[in-house]
């Protein structure tokens, strides 16, 4: 199949901000593909995710925008800084690439229309190469593609390889889609992804074998899945009543980490579902004490700790992020793992209710004080919620977040961000976003960037600027930030620059408002950094809808 017939359906996707009408476009293609290759199919619903590979997969491109400007600068026949400029101009690759292609119509390009098969095949082989001078060696596959494309497939393909797609499509509306092209009930389909996370084996399957086969897939050790996410409690007293009884957890302040055990080999994703467990060989270890061995998926928060009080989280993501050194980190700071859920244990388990996998959690764990524990745990009637309360005083004072409070007869639900498990924090609540931009301080700071431009996502997934937030980080934190930002720069002017989105910070503030003028309807009052959240992805940023939330519970209180 053409490349050319993905494009235009980038294109249709481009030309409408209408979900219904984004997922009914797709739904068409999907159709045309499983009709006229269903070979293919797996292939172009990730590309039409703007994906190479599914979300589990430890494969990626490793393109820079640098590499890319260079290539497209040979096969245009300018100059990367020419390249550069017009990045500068347009704010995005695809678009640069488009016009540049266009103003020099005149080259030979395009000698054979483009495969969507070629394409893959060679993202794929760029994905392959490593080690030393693996860009260079990376471009060639590059340029063949460049030097076949048209100026509008050159658009899509350069923000493919910069995993940037743009065309407003998120899990949500593809899942949609694939419901619609094969007639399969939407929560059937987004159980089989958020189990899989895998949405090209979820379309292969919708075709081949219906909503049947895709009740089939279920977990498997080794493939991560989305974690089940929590709501916020409006209250003690009223979440343990509606739950009739509830079991009450410390909520620790860590990383929040599902580990695998297959075949032999542990693996420690995170929620993002990356695998860190080469950064953190003592988790491994405990792990491989402590249960016997057989297949397993558990789940847990890992914090570290200083005379058994936890210390920053900022420490945990950078341990997370070592490269080097990793041995000298582990005697350093000791590491403790709360383990909280058991969702495999030679067969998937987690249709079973919680009370059910926690005691056989119970059952399975050798704990290791200080070092492999099971999360704190009360049981909580409506007549006795002072116990309750008095885990979350506790919990407190010995420097955690707060608590937990999970339904006991709830299955475990992936990716859902239900009822069945509610968060209770101290501390007020805060927003998660994305870096769109920033600006330079002046004075002493004029290297550093002393406020950023946060967005926030909307119902299609699409970013609206919310605020501009100061930095309250140390000089540490703040340099790391700098350092982080510094290659996704996209464009600067004066002391404005334009940064890919890419960084998730948190942002506290002391109230949300209505703001008719901008974007979004609502603006920060006072919007501070609090910490990076490199945890999260950006499909995990906050929504309006959240802000939305927040607004309306304020406006009660
Ligand atoms: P939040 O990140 O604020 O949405 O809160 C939910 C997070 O709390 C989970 O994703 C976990 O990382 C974390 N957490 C800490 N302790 C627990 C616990 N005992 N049970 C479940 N989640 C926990």
């Amino acid at each position: 199949m053409l490349y050319r017939e993905l494009v235009e359906v980038y294109q249709d996707l481009d030309s409408t901000t209408k979900r219904l009408e984004k997922t009914a476009i797709l739904a068409n293609f999907l159709g045309k593909v499983g009709e006229e290759d269903p070979e293919l199919l797996s292939t172009v619903t990730l590309l039409s995710l703007g994906r190479v590979f599914p979300t589990w997969s430890e494969e990626e491109l490793g393109i820079g925008a640098k590499l890319l400007m260079k290539a497209i600068s040979m096969v245009v026949g300018v100059s990367a800084e020419d390249v550069e400029n017009q990045m500068r101009e347009t704010g995005d690759i695809g678009k640069a690439t488009e016009k540049l292609y266009h103003k020099k119509s005149q080259i030979t390009l395009f000698t054979q229309p483009l495969s969507i098969e070629k394409v893959y095949q060679n993202l794929v082989k760029m994905s392959k190469i490593s080690g030393k001078r693996a860009q260079f060696k990376k471009i060639d596959y590059l340029m063949e593609l460049l030097s076949a494309s048209s100026p509008t497939e050159a658009k899509y393909l350069t923000r493919t390889v910069l995993e940037e797609l743009r065309v407003g499509v998120g899990e949500g509306t593809i899942r949609d889609a694939i419901s619609q092209a094969f007639s399969i009930a939407p929560e059937v389909t987004e159980r089989a992804h958020m189990l899989t996370n895998d949405m090209g084996l979820v379309a292969e399957v919708a075709l081949a074998k219906g909503e049947e086969g895709l009740r089939e897939l279920t977990l498997k050790p080794g493939k991560p899945v989305k974690p089940m996410l929590a709501q916020l409690s409006p209250g003690i007293k009223q979440s343990i009543e509606e739950m009739g009884w509830a079991i009450c957890e410390t909520k620790y302040d860590g990383i929040r980490v599902q580990i695998h055990r297959h075949e032999g080999k542990i693996d420690v994703f995170t929620r993002r579902l990356e695998n860190i467990a080469h950064a953190l060989p003592e988790i491994s270890d405990y792990i491989q004490k402590s249960f016997p061995d057989q297949d397993f998926i558990v789940e847990g928060e890992i914090i570290a700790s200083r005379d058994g009080k936890p210390i920053s989280f900022q420490y945990m993501l950078q341990r997370v992020r070592r490269k080097y050194d990793i041995e000298k980190m582990v005697s350093k700071i000791p590491l403790t793992l709360y383990l909280f859920d058991l969702l495999y244990y030679q067969k998937p388990v987690l249709d079973e209710p919680l009370k059910k996998r926690r005691k056989k959690l119970e059952s399975l764990v050798k704990t290791d004080p200080g070092k492999l524990e099971l999360s704190t745990q009360v049981i909580v009637t409506p007549e006795e919620i002072e116990k309750a309360n008095d885990l979350f005083e506790v919990s407190i004072k010995g420097g955690h977040e707060g608590i937990m409070i999970k339904d006991p007869n709830a299955p475990y639900m992936p990716g859902i961000r239900g009822k069945k498990m509610l968060k209770l924090k101290a501390e007020p609540e805060t927003l998660d976003l994305v870096v769109l931009g920033g600006t330079y301080g002046t004075g002493k700071r004029a290297h550093l960037i002393g406020s950023y431009l946060m967005a926030i996502q909307d119902e299609n997934n699409q970013l609206k600027p919310l605020a501009y937030a100061a930095t309250g980080l140390d000089d540490n934190t703040l340099q790391e930030l700098s350092d982080m930002v510094e290659p996704l720069i996209i464009s600067k002017m004066g002391r404005e620059v334009k940064i890919e989105p890419s960084i998730i910070l948190e942002i506290a503030f002391s109230e949300i408002v209505e703001s008719p003028e901008s974007e979004t309807g609502y603006s920060l009052r006072f919007p501070v950094v609090k910490r990076i959240r490199n945890d999260r992805g950006l499909d995990e940023i906050d929504t309006l809808e959240r802000v939305e939330s927040i607004f309306r519970q304020s406006q009660k209180s």
